[in-house]
């Protein structure tokens, strides 16, 4: 897979997803996904970006200023 910004190699790694939604903040850890080794881009594949909008819905929910979750045994 290519860097869709500067073409270089991406690798898989994981990161930290940060989404802020105004009234709260949601954090997911160990979000799995590629980076570019030259310029950090992040890429998700569509299946995680689908189960980040599933953890996101279930936070807003919860209505807790700060969720903190992580991706690996989230639902
Ligand atoms: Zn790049």
């Amino acid at each position: 897979m290519k860097c869709f910004k500067c073409g270089a190699g991406m690798e898989k790694s994981t990161t930290t997803s940060v989404t802020d939604l105004g009234n709260c903040l949601v954090i997911v850890r160990n979000v799995p996904c590629y980076k570019c080794a030259e310029c950090d881009e992040i890429f998700y594949t569509g299946d995680v970006v689908e189960k980040l909008e599933k953890i996101i819905d279930a936070a807003k929910k919860v209505m807790q200023e700060i969720s903190i979750i992580d991706y690996t045994t989230a639902a």
